[in-house]
């Protein structure tokens, strides 16, 4: 285990401390996810067998990987007896809608800093879900968010908790380690595990949390050569020792939200075919670039995957083909 004991100790204390939390119940049910075989004809052509994480399975409001990167910093904002949480986010952020809708089980107030002057709290179905539930929003121009987000002090962080963009901190990092000891079952068994990338905080907590054997394999749903060093940075300062990971770099299809007609109908084909639901920002992407790694002989015959399914699929409302995709970029 590249986990170190005294971490997993920490955790398995601050999961108590959540079991203690009353509001919060409904999200600690599947404490343990459900690990599903899953079929399709290219992994038994090629040999391999492929189970997927339901993270997706969650709760139908907080879905997947956010939920995990946000449990240990609500505990870090209740020990601090923070009268109000602050994040920040795209128009689309998963994270802001899956904070917004765990601030309101906590009766905890929210502002959420939106980057695009041109938004407002009903412009996506995100924002409008998040706000109906007592996000305030608060939009912002590019310059003006990247600027408040490198420093929430001028936001006023004094009187809020701050959880930065994507729940990527350290608290959000253990919880993400946290999600590779949900997987029922011995994680042990599986010789690769691939998972979508954004920021890259899941990534890193997975390969924190799963045994040092298997191999953690990244697929970035983002454009750019800047993720590979960031990446390697923080892979470097992981605790324990070393352990196998990858980022790729080339399965973004146009970049973060672009959505092409071949992965729309992909998408569509493959859920028909094996009753998984995908979206077309993470894992879609992933998906296709598990079977891309597949057809190319990079994850050999005999091996066995664990594909995360990181969540997301509330994000799929609303989306549109490439031609009218809002401007997404980060
Ligand atoms: C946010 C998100 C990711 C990316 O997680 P990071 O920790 O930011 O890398 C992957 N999949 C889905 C569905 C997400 O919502």
């Amino acid at each position: 285990m590249p986990l170190p004991l005294s971490i997993l100790e920490q955790l398995l204390r601050w999961e108590q401390e959540l079991d203690n939390w009353p509001p919060l119940q409904p999200l600690l049910q599947q404490r343990a996810l459900p690990v599903e075989p899953l079929r399709h004809p290219e992994f038994q052509r090629h040999g391999v067998s492929v189970e997927v994480l339901r993270g997706d399975r969650l709760h139908p409001l907080v879905s997947g990987n956010k939920w995990f990167k946000l449990k240990y910093n609500l505990l870090a904002a209740r020990r601090q007896r923070s009268p109000a949480l602050l994040s920040f986010g795209g128009p689309w952020s998963n994270h802001l809608h899956a904070l917004a809708a765990v601030a309101r089980l906590l009766d905890w107030p929210l502002r959420g800093v939106v980057r695009g002057e041109e938004h407002h709290a009903r412009s996506t179905p995100m924002l409008r879900e998040a706000s109906a539930w007592g996000m305030r929003v608060e939009t912002v121009n590019r310059h003006r968010y990247r600027q408040l987000r490198g420093q929430p002090d001028l936001v006023g962080a004094a009187a809020h908790y701050v959880i930065p963009e994507g729940g990527d901190n350290w608290w959000g990092l253990l919880g993400a380690a946290s999600m590779a000891l949900a997987i029922s079952g011995d994680p042990q068994r599986f010789s690769h595990v691939l998972a979508a990338v954004g920021t890259g905080c899941t990534l890193a907590g997975l390969r924190l949390g799963l045994p040092a054997g298997v191999e953690v394999l990244g697929i970035s749903a983002l454009k750019g050569a800047w993720q590979l060093p960031a990446m390697e940075r923080r892979m470097a300062q992981l605790p324990g020792p070393p352990a196998p990971w990858h980022l790729s770099l080339a399965h973004h299809r146009g970049g973060f939200a672009v959505a092409d007609p071949a992965l729309l109908s992909f998408m569509a084909e493959f859920s028909d075919n094996t009753g998984l639901p995908l979206e077309p920002v993470y894992t879609g992407k992933a998906m296709l670039a598990l079977l891309d790694y597949l057809a190319r002989g990079i994850i050999p015959s005999g091996s066995r995957v664990l594909f995360v399914h990181s969540g997301g699929l509330q994000g799929q409302r609303g989306f549109r083909p490439p031609e009218s995709t809002p401007n997404l970029s980060r």
